[in-house]
């Protein structure tokens, strides 16, 4: 409808074009650009290409427009991390408890994934999926919602693989933690200073240690030390003096999402700045609505919500992720231009993603294509492995297939060989070493093919076989 508009012919007579061009297209479908191209070429139209961005530098705009920005210090927002069965749960619940003022721990309400603490005249908001999944998976698509980690390391099992795995996210992200020593009560069963001995090898130091971590002990079974906790995250977030834009259009993240069979796609989401109110309208990811209704926690319809303070939200045209943002604008028409476009850019997207070489579709790549390299980077433990390594690969080149290792290097897979890999369409060889933290991310995101292997001659057989297109998919 709207190239139709464009070109001032009628819509109909837009599709009848279409079909005999051999595109099969309905009247709300967002075309791709070349598409777009050749119908306005073939009847006879200019094409005057618009910037990538322009819609979503006009959102920017509109935000700029809005109002004077107040600046306010708004609540922290706190992930609880740390090791299986440590009381992460446990720990969760007693502070909701404190809420609805029960002495008893435990007694869980209703879960949107987040839910906040009033202190005085302070406020918390906790996280309320404890694990790293959720952490993590809001990392990989580059939101930050975290400001406090508090790292429940239970005293009579210490250190174990779960919590150093929380402190090199925290550490990735960049957010400080605070360590909390669970189930004290368990005091005869643990030895404190060796745990405080074994976090120190983690740069986790007591300000009695000479550090700058926060350290409490609590039970959460037995609800000791729970406002001391809740006392240390105030002091940790007066140290990161949290301001924000308390005023004008609200922006956001998605921290939860579903579907609600009677009243359609759920969001909780958290305020980052602004004010979101009852009737706005959001591009949400590559979703958008009118805000019908929102909800705070305890499942109380809310008008406003402020930064920080996590609300459901119902209205939006589709389920978005968790780790979206969210954005406030003017008009539906807006939003809708908006969704749509981040759809079709998300389609391409994953489109070149699927069309991304791999080892197992390599020789259908080269029948359809006169490119005959396969790029490899490959990362070794040791200087010796790689010489013989690369010899061997030059060696299986085939005359239909050249070998090319644009990259080699001794030492972990990084996020600049991942990078290169998405760039040039390579395929990384690990051998004896691991891609790190921020490289599987890369990877992952870009579906970029990462082998590891520890024996050579494993590794030079899947290139021979994959050269013959002989390779076994690995799963
Ligand atoms: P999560 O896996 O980290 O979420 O751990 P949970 O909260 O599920 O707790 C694991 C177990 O430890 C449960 O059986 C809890 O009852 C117990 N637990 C949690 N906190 C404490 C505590 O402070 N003291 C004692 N003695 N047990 C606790």
């Amino acid at each position: 409808t709207e190239l139709a508009n464009k070109m001032a012919i009628k819509v109909p007579i837009l599709i009848k074009k279409m079909i005999s061009l051999g595109i099969t297209a309905s009247i709300d479908q967002v075309l791709d650009k070349s598409t777009v191209k050749l119908i306005a070429i073939t009847t006879g139209h200019k094409v005057i290409v618009r910037k990538e961005n322009q819609l979503e530098e006009s959102i920017i705009h509109d935000r700029n427009t809005s109002s004077n920005n107040i600046l306010k210090i708004r609540p922290p927002v706190v992930t609880i991390m740390g090791h299986v069965n440590h009381g992460k749960t446990s720990l969760l619940d007693c502070i909701r408890s404190t809420k609805i003022a029960s002495k008893e721990c435990g007694g869980i309400t209703q879960h949107i994934g987040a839910y906040h603490v009033k202190i005085k005249d302070n406020v918390i908001t906790f996280l309320d999926t404890p694990g790293h999944a959720a952490f993590t998976s809001m990392r990989l698509r580059g939101a930050k919602i975290t400001d406090i980690i508090i790292l429940v390391v239970a005293i009579d099992d210490g250190v174990k693989p779960q919590t150093i795995e929380a402190i090199q996210h925290s550490k990735a992200a960049n957010v400080p933690i605070i360590v909390a020593i669970n189930k004290i009560d368990k005091l005869e069963e643990g030895n404190l200073n060796q745990i405080k001995n074994e976090l120190s090898k983690y740069d986790l130091l007591s300000e009695e240690w000479g550090g700058e971590n926060i350290f409490v002990n609590v039970s959460a079974k037995k609800n000791i030390g729970i406002k001391n906790l809740l006392d240390a995250i105030l002091l940790q977030s007066e140290i990161l003096e949290l301001k924000v834009k308390a005023n004008g259009m609200a922006k956001g993240i998605v921290i939860e999402s579903y579907l609600n069979k009677g009243k359609g796609p759920i969001a909780t989401v958290l305020v980052k700045e602004g004010i979101l109110n009852q009737g706005d309208i959001v591009v949400c990811g590559i979703e958008y609505g009118k805000i019908r209704n929102m909800r705070d926690e305890d499942g109380n319809t809310i008008f406003t919500a402020s930064p920080s303070i996590p609300v459901e939200i119902i209205g939006l045209s589709g389920i978005p992720i968790a780790g979206d943002y969210f954005t406030v604008v003017k008009n539906e028409k807006k939003a809708r231009e908006v969704a749509l476009y981040r759809q079709s850019k998300f389609r391409e997207i994953k489109l070149s993603r699927k069309k991304r070489l791999n080892l197992e579709n390599l020789f259908d790549n080269i029948n359809k294509s006169d490119d005959t390299q396969l790029k490899l980077i490959l990362k070794v433990d040791m200087q010796g492995s790689l010489e013989a390594i690369s010899e061997s690969l030059y060696k299986i080149s085939t005359p239909q297939v050249k070998i090319n290792i644009i990259n080699v290097g001794v030492g972990s897979i990084t996020e600049t060989d991942a990078s290169l890999a998405a760039a040039s369409n390579a395929i990384i060889l690990g051998f004896n070493v691991r891609a790190d933290y921020s490289a599987k991310k890369v990877i992952e995101s870009e579906n970029v093919d990462l082998r590891y292997y520890s024996i050579i001659y494993n590794l030079l057989d899947d290139i021979k076989l994959a050269i013959d297109g002989l390779l076994i998919p690995k799963n």
